[in-house]
């Protein structure tokens, strides 16, 4: 039976099609390794596609000051120095050249007037550091990695879901899953595997995340041995559309306040100001007088408050809806109308413009948009060697959304795109180097038929007891939404956990039926499966960091804690359980040490 199923060997194979699986599949096909992507979605349709605003890179193009160094600071400083610091020396040292390469590769970037390429300001970075295409700049990263991808003859499978890691006895074999086009199972053969599978926001009812979003590299990794680290971190962005009801989380880039953007409540006050917290106090504008100079181009002028980070701005917004001062949808305004002429809006945001006209028939050259948080993205995720990418099962990597490490507490946005392509290219030199001679790995029946069989089980499930899919994971969003959301405490917690438990005994029953061809409802099946294994090492994690830090907030210990101040949470699997282990987060070395002691200095200063 098992010698039917379609076969493939590969030296490095690739899940994951985004900007970290397609830079790690370019870079190890660069080594001379065979590679193959496997992604469930169509090529060039990753979520990476949505990213707006743009990448963070210290190229100074608009600001000579900007260095690595600085890049590095703000990275740091805005994970709550959760950070790995070394991925974070990395992140901020590599971020220029990958962006100058993927401008050799043909991607087209938003010009300063001297023809380099422009970079906005964005929430947390102290430079103007986002190289960016207008507010479409994933899309184009993709388009150009796509080309180059193709280029480089890299096998692609598309529209191909992966459900299950294979082993040998100590090490990864390849991975197995099923065409969704048919049903088809398929399996790969490989020494090494890279998990670039992204994040996992659907978990969350209100998220602006694309349906990719099913946390299945998280789940496979820790069901085959490998470790979470930060799962505690989930950021809620600030700025997700409220109204219509159907399009509700979907985002509204930062870069809407990168342009002057400004946060209003019912009162028509520009709140953001009551919001600053201590050790943001001498990082922004004082008032709006300072803020409306540094719209205007002031170079000596702070940022305004609405560029603090996410995190902040977030429980902000959310504060003053508690309060009463919502706006009409249960939001707060952002208005860019009043700040910028049509023009400008249109030049620098034609996407946001298009967005509110199609989907809310608001004109925000015009009008006010209206916003509120939404699940965004995953800071937690798998623990891998900060040089290498691989994760402590050897022969397995990880990178982008799905591996934690680099941002801490907190990401800043453009982060995460110049992570894909740093750490997307060392995990592909990485795997490409470590393969050379080595052997396609046998993979015994026991594993294939276990997995067949897991296959086929949502079709057998008797239909008294089968448990909807599509239900499971409706209740999943309501739970982690009341129990796992922005807001936290330990009673909450205790019953999101419960109720978790209780969704996990229901999948085992969980039900598909009719034909294998892009069956939507057997598909859910295993996604529901994964989402509710993460959930529950968020909620774990969430409930044992009893202290608020960067995008975790626990009402009732509403501050940071010393003591959690360089402690990561690990998340392990043990005899199917989840285990959690108190680590101590890597130290930064002496230099790094030293300038963030300086920096620290120099605020306080300012302060
Ligand atoms: C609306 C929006 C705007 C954003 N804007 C920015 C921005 O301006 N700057 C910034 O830095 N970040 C931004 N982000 C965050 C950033 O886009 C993501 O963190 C990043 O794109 C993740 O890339 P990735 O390569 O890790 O994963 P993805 O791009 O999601 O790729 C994941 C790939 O894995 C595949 N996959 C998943 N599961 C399976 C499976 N089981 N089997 C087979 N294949 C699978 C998917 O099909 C996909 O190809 C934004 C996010 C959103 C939602």
């Amino acid at each position: 039976m098992t010698q039917d199923i379609e076969t493939h060997e590969t030296d490095v194979l690739v899940i994951g099609a985004g900007g970290a699986g397609l830079s790690a599949a370019i870079s190890a096909a660069e080594q001379g390794a065979d590679v193959a992507v496997v992604c469930k979605s169509l090529l060039g349709k990753a979520h990476t596609v949505m990213a707006e605003g743009g990448i963070a890179a210290s190229l100074g193009n608009v600001e000579p000051a900007d260095d690595w160094q600085a890049h590095f600071l703000d990275t740091m400083k805005g994970g709550w120095g959760l950070n790995d610091p070394t991925m974070a020396e990395i992140h901020a040292k590599e971020s220029p050249e990958r962006v100058r390469t993927l401008q050799e590769w043909g991607a087209i970037f938003d010009r300063t007037e001297d023809g380099d390429i422009h970079q906005r300001p964005f929430g947390g970075h102290r430079h103007d550091r986002l190289a960016h295409v207008g507010d479409r700049t994933g899309l184009e990263l993709i388009r150009t990695l796509q080309d180059k991808a193709v280029a480089e003859g890299i096998d692609v499978y598309q529209e191909c879901y992966v459900t299950n890691l294979l082993q040998t006895d100590d090490a990864v074999a390849g991975a197995c899953g099923f065409w969704r086009q048919d049903g088809a199972p398929i399996l790969f053969r490989a020494p090494a595997v890279i998990l670039a599978s992204g994040g996992l926001g659907k978990m969350y009812r209100i998220s602006s995340n694309s349906w990719e979003y099913t946390a299945d590299g998280h789940a496979m990794a820790l069901r085959n041995g490998a470790e979470l680290i930060d799962m505690a971190f989930v950021q809620f962005h600030p700025t997700g559309m409220v109204w219509p009801k159907s399009v509700q989380g979907t985002l509204v880039t930062e870069g809407v306040r990168g342009e002057g953007g400004i946060l209003l409540n019912a009162d028509g006050e520009r709140f953001m100001f009551d919001y600053v917290p201590t050790e943001y106090e001498g990082s922004v504008a004082a008032d709006e007088a300072e803020a409306d100079r540094w719209v205007a181009g002031d170079e000596d002028a702070r940022p305004p408050p609405e560029l603090l980070t996410r995190d902040v701005v977030a429980r902000a917004i959310l504060n003053e809806v508690a309060e009463g001062r919502g706006s009409e949808h249960g939001g707060a305004y952002l208005d860019i109308a009043n700040q910028r002429s049509a023009d400008y809006i249109m030049q620098k945001l034609p996407a946001m413009v298009h967005q509110f006209r199609e989907l809310a028939e608001i004109d925000i050259t015009e009008e006010p948009m209206q916003v509120a948080p939404t699940c965004h993205y995953m800071m937690g995720g798998i623990r891998v060697d900060p040089e290498t990418q691989e994760t402590s099962v050897p022969g397995l990597y990880a990178s982008g959304e799905v591996a934690g490490g680099l941002h801490g507490a907190n990401r800043l946005g453009g982060n995460s795109l110049s992570d894909l392509l740093v750490f997307g290219n060392r995990a592909g030199v990485a795997a490409g180097e470590a393969v050379t001679g080595a052997e396609t790995p046998q993979v015994d029946d026991s594993q294939v038929e276990r997995y067949l069989a897991g296959l086929e089980a949502p079709f057998d499930t008797d239909p008294d007891r089968g448990v909807d899919p599509f239900d499971l994971h409706a209740e999943l969003q309501a739970v982690m939404e009341e129990y796992v959301g922005i807001m936290r405490d330990e009673d909450r917690l205790s019953t999101g956990i419960e109720r978790l438990e209780s969704l996990q005994d229901r999948v085992e029953n969980v039900r598909a039926t009719g034909a294998r061809t892009y069956n939507p409802g057997w598909e859910k099946c295993f996604a529901v499966e994964n989402m509710i294994l993460a959930g529950l090492a968020v909620a774990h994690a969430a409930r044992a960091r009893e202290e608020s830090r960067g995008a975790h907030s626990r009402v009732d210990f509403p501050d940071p804690d010393e003591d959690w101040g360089n402690i990561e949470l690990t998340v392990s699997m043990r005899d199917g359980e989840i285990h959690l282990d108190r680590d101590a987060v890597p130290e930064p070395r002496d230099e790094l040490q030293e300038m963030l002691a300086a920096d620290a200095g120099l605020e306080a200063e300012a302060e």
